[in-house]
């Protein structure tokens, strides 16, 4: 890596990419993100009803995602607004774990809520909101979980990797990057997603990298079109809303996607995600492509293929 990297996030010198370690691995349940499987995460913002949370979890599971996401803390942009069930959205997100296969991933919002939600949580989600709240980090660093840092919305990149260095300083190596969008000037979308930053993340820092193309847009027709752009950027992942009735979401049911709208999404990564596989010398194998899919891709691969003999 260039020594300008070193100098420039000088603060957090073991996030960085070295020979040493090039590539953390987190595992979870059964399977592992940063290992070269793009893993999605998808699910509600917010765990509202029972109803709500196993349609959801099931149908998530059968388009091809691997861990449930919902809120039962709710970080909202009014304190006025829906806070999050709280134990009973937690108990309903490990029933539709244990129901349905997901791993789980929910947001914790104060250190003393750290143990509880380590309980019933696979991975502990610190928010945008709370990315510099160094106690909350230290306390979810002890519980032992691995940990989904989200950039904070007016956070450098040299600011995530500082937060997460101090997870690492507590012991806890298994740490996810995510960014989430930044605010800017522009006001069209909800946030500006700053896919330069998950290119420039896998280029300098070993930490697996997931994108939230929900939250960087703020609407739901925009979310393929971020997806898409996280995986050519080199995303190791997604973190996607999905509600069975958006019209009716509690929280964020702009940028939540419906069934179809999530199995849309899915099918068209899946290209993009092959074609990566294939320029990173990795699984999976374009072989594994539906014919009509390959057929599409035969030029580009070949195109590929040649640039990189
Ligand atoms: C969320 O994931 O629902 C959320 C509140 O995200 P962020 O902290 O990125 O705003
Ligand atoms: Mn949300």
């Amino acid at each position: 890596m260039r020594a300008s990297w070193q100098e420039r996030f000088a603060d957090s010198p073991d996030v960085l990419k070295s020979v040493r370690q090039p590539q953390t691995v987190v595992p979870v349940l059964d399977f592992h993100i940063g290992g070269g499987e793009f893993i999605a995460m998808a699910g509600p913002c917010s765990v509202e009803t029972e109803a709500q949370l196993m349609a959801a979890a099931d149908h998530v599971r059968q388009a091809g995602a691997r861990i449930l996401r919902g809120g039962a803390f709710k970080p909202r942009s009014s304190p006025y607004a829906f806070q999050g069930l709280g134990l009973a959205g937690l108990k309903l997100l490990a029933r539709a774990s244990r129901e349905f296969g997901l791993a789980v991933v929910t947001e914790v919002m104060s250190e003393e809520d750290v143990p509880l939600v380590a309980e019933y949580a696979d991975i502990l989600q610190i928010g945008a909101r709370n990315m510099e709240n160094y106690a909350l980090l230290e306390a979810a660093a002890h519980s032992g979980r691995p940990i989904l840092l989200k950039r904070g919305m007016g956070s450098t990149v040299a600011d995530l990797l500082r937060s997460a260095q101090l997870i690492l300083d507590h012991g806890n190596p298994n740490v996810l990057l995510c960014e989430r969008g930044i605010r800017t000037f522009e006001t069209a979308l909800r946030n500006t997603f700053d896919a330069a930053s998950i290119a420039l993340l896998k280029l300098t820092c070993h930490l697996p990298v997931i994108a939230d193309p929900s939250h960087a847009a703020g609407n739901r027709e925009l979310v393929p079109a971020l997806a898409r752009i996280a995986v050519a950027a080199g995303a190791d992942g997604l973190i996607v809303e999905v509600h069975p009735n958006p019209a009716q979401a509690w929280s964020d049911g702009d940028q939540s996607l419906d069934f179809a709208g999530f199995d849309q999404m899915m099918a068209a990564l899946e290209p993009w995600i092959a074609l990566r596989g294939l320029m990173d010398g990795r699984r999976p194998a374009l072989e594994s492509l539906p014919p009509a899919q390959l057929a599409e891709l035969q030029p580009v691969r070949l195109q590929t293929v040649e640039a990189l003999q």
